[in-house]
């Protein structure tokens, strides 16, 4: 959703006026704190996208060896263990969340392992008590992607909340976008302080360098498009809601189609709406689906194939073997998302369901 461009041009005025353009001006510090109190949790760090939150995680924590993490996410979450040295070890996800499946957890535990890296995967929950079991049972570190999970509550609680840290993104693609952008969630002060010296190369003052830390700051330009956009998300959430409401109602009893309800307790944000093609039931493969709804002019996505284990730089490790991720496999070969949109119009919401529907016509 776009913020309205009146308004924008009102706030370039201010950031043109004040010559302070970048470095934590008074639109990165508004929106940090806009953000906090919106998402409900303590500290929040801005940062230029939604991959360096996630290196400089890694980094704040000083984690080595092995991170446990799946391979059913964007290829960001498993590059960000890869550039900080540490190998990445798959395990499978559960079909209820498309999540790290927590009973697969403890078997790929090793003495080298130092955290787990789980994904809010279309921003639903994983199980999160779970996970922090096994972690403080082994002293595992664990940072969740919760880059599709802008908003989601469990139990009136944020997601956000849990864990060690949290990464957001705000890429131009998710439900809360600020073109290009992210966050990284703490739960203290010290450490809050720690990763904004990290984004700032280290500086903690004008002479002063405390670690060697990376340049991923938000601009005053995007940190007051968020600000605009912040005042407009909830609309878009609810409008996404309905999208879901429809997509639901018109899809149910397909043979070979499924997707998620909303989970009870849950707070959801319909990032996304994934279906799953049973080729057998269905009479027709997810990629023939896939690409009769492009002859349609409907672009889906296939969120998420290939699985980040099939690409060059990971598909040697052990992991990696498919016979290690079965469901991931299968839900890989069967997922389309859906146009999601705000403004997706019932004439549109429509053709789509009717080429689901009859995908032969
Ligand atoms: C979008 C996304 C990222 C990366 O965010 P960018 O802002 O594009 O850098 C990381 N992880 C997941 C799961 C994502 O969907």
């Amino acid at each position: 959703m776009l913020p309205d461009l009146e308004e924008f041009h009102g706030l370039l005025k201010e950031i043109w006026n004040s010559r302070w353009v970048t470095n934590m001006g008074q639109f990165h510090k508004q929106l940090e704190r806009s953000l906090a109190e919106y998402l409900k949790v303590p500290y929040i760090s801005l940062f230029t996208n939604g991959t360096l939150p996630l290196l400089t995680a890694l980094q704040a924590l000083r984690i080595k060896g092995e991170v446990i993490t799946t391979p059913y996410s964007f290829v960001a979450t498993t590059h960000a263990i890869w550039w900080n040295g540490c190998t990445p070890v798959f395990v499978d996800i559960e079909e209820d969340t498309c999540g790290i499946d927590p009973d697969k957890i403890e078997a790929a535990i090793t003495p080298r392992t130092t955290a787990i890296m789980p994904v809010h995967c279309y921003g639903h929950p994983v199980k999160m008590k779970r996970i922090q079991e096994i972690a403080d049972h082994y002293g595992l570190k664990v940072i969740y992607d919760a880059a599709h999970a802008f908003g989601v509550e469990m139990d009136g609680e944020s997601v956000l909340n849990a864990g060690d840290m949290s990464t957001l993104s705000f890429h131009a693609t998710k439900v809360y976008n600020t073109l290009e952008g992210g966050a990284l969630i703490v739960h203290d002060e010290e450490t809050k302080r720690h990763i904004d010296h990290l984004k700032n190369f280290g500086f903690a003052g004008e002479t002063e360098v405390v670690a060697p830390g990376i340049n991923s700051k938000m601009d005053e330009v995007r940190a007051a498009y968020g600000l605009l956009n912040l005042k407009q998300v909830d609309g878009a959430i609810e409008a996404r809601r309905r999208v879901a409401q429809r997509y639901r109602e018109a899809l149910r009893d397909i043979p070979g189609i499924r997707f998620f309800d909303d989970m009870p307790d849950v707070r959801h944000n319909y990032s996304y709406f994934p279906i799953f093609v049973s080729a057998k039931e269905y009479g027709m493969t997810r990629d023939e689906l896939y690409f009769k709804l492009q002859e349609r002019g409907i672009f889906g996505r296939r969120y998420f194939y290939p699985l980040i284990s099939t690409f060059n730089t990971y598909r040697n490790l052990p992991s990696a073997a498919p016979a290690n991720l079965p469901v991931a496999t299968r839900i890989a070969d069967e997922v389309i998302c859906l146009p999601m949109h705000h403004a997706l119009s019932e004439y549109d919401i429509e053709r789509v369901v009717s080429v689901v529907k009859n995908p032969k016509k």
